[in-house]
């Protein structure tokens, strides 16, 4: 009888573990990913963070995201743990050019195209959060192997005076034409454009709770709008189509519309 009572206090006790793990850092341009049991809800800063089936979240911040940020978990029983995370700031690479002013700005008989090829981006990427489930548990892999990093994640261009967007993912040079290009996790595919004006040929793919990917300047395209991708599975060539220089694959990362570094993720996975 002493024996039936104490596995029903371990058992107990299990069940009603408040126990959470975060795996990752508060750096600007970096994800967390957040596992907790027995959880009803996630906020950051009172704001509610969707959280799947099994208790994962993730939460992350953007490039010029600064301050201290309040991540509250409340649990089945009513307790709730406060984690108080500082954003920590990063450095990141100016370049002052001066060039011909036919590469700062499109030809103007382009624009009606690229507003066009705006709109249905836009659309694509309200469909990001649609997936509430983490496909990334399993972690994430470089979509093209060998080749070099040419441009780092955040480095900002100021062109004659102007600046620019910021660099929003990072460049693989040095790999050749046809060079499979892979899918860096799990995911579904919510948009595989063609001979954008800009992005070239690339897929958009949902890796769940607004986490996503995107890979620009195709040489070809594997894969079709809504179609389920495994992680490393080939979903293109590497390419140069689109605004490029040269072939070489531009990968980026963003969770919802936050801008992450996608050599930020490499590292991290929830188990
Ligand atoms: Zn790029």
């Amino acid at each position: 009888m002493r024996q039936f009572f104490l596995i029903f206090f371990l058992l107990f006790i299990i069940c009603n573990a408040q126990n959470y793990k975060l795996t990752g850092e508060a750096i600007q341009g970096s994800i967390i990913i957040g596992s907790a049991e027995n959880v009803l809800g996630v906020y950051l800063n009172n704001k509610p963070v969707p959280v799947d089936k099994n208790g994962r979240f993730v939460i992350g911040f953007d490039r010029n995201e600064k301050g201290l940020r309040k991540l509250k978990i409340k649990f089945k029983d009513g307790s709730v743990k406060t984690e108080r995370l500082t954003i920590k700031k990063r450095k990141y690479e100016i370049q002052r050019l001066k060039i011909k002013d036919g590469y700062v700005n499109p030809p103007e008989e382009e624009m009606e195209r690229i507003e066009r090829e705006l709109e249905i981006m836009k659309v694509a990427r309200k469909k990001i959060g649609q997936v509430d489930s983490m496909m990334f548990d399993d972690g994430f892999v470089m979509p093209v192997e060998g080749g070099r990093i040419k441009s780092v994640f955040g480095s900002q261009r100021i062109l004659n005076g102007i600046p620019k967007k910021p660099h929003n993912g990072i460049d693989i040079g040095d790999v050749e034409e046809g060079t499979p290009v892979k899918a860096a996790a799990d995911g579904i595919v919510v948009l595989a454009g063609e001979n954008f004006y800009f992005n070239g040929n690339f897929v958009l793919i949902d890796h769940g709770l607004g986490l996503n990917t995107i890979y620009l300047h195709l040489n070809k395209l594997y894969v079709t709008d809504g179609q389920f991708v495994k992680k490393g599975e080939v979903i293109g060539e590497v390419g140069s189509t689109g605004r490029t220089t040269g072939p070489h694959l531009h990968w980026g990362v963003q969770l919802y519309s936050k801008r992450i570094d996608p050599l930020s993720i490499l590292n991290l996975s929830a188990n």
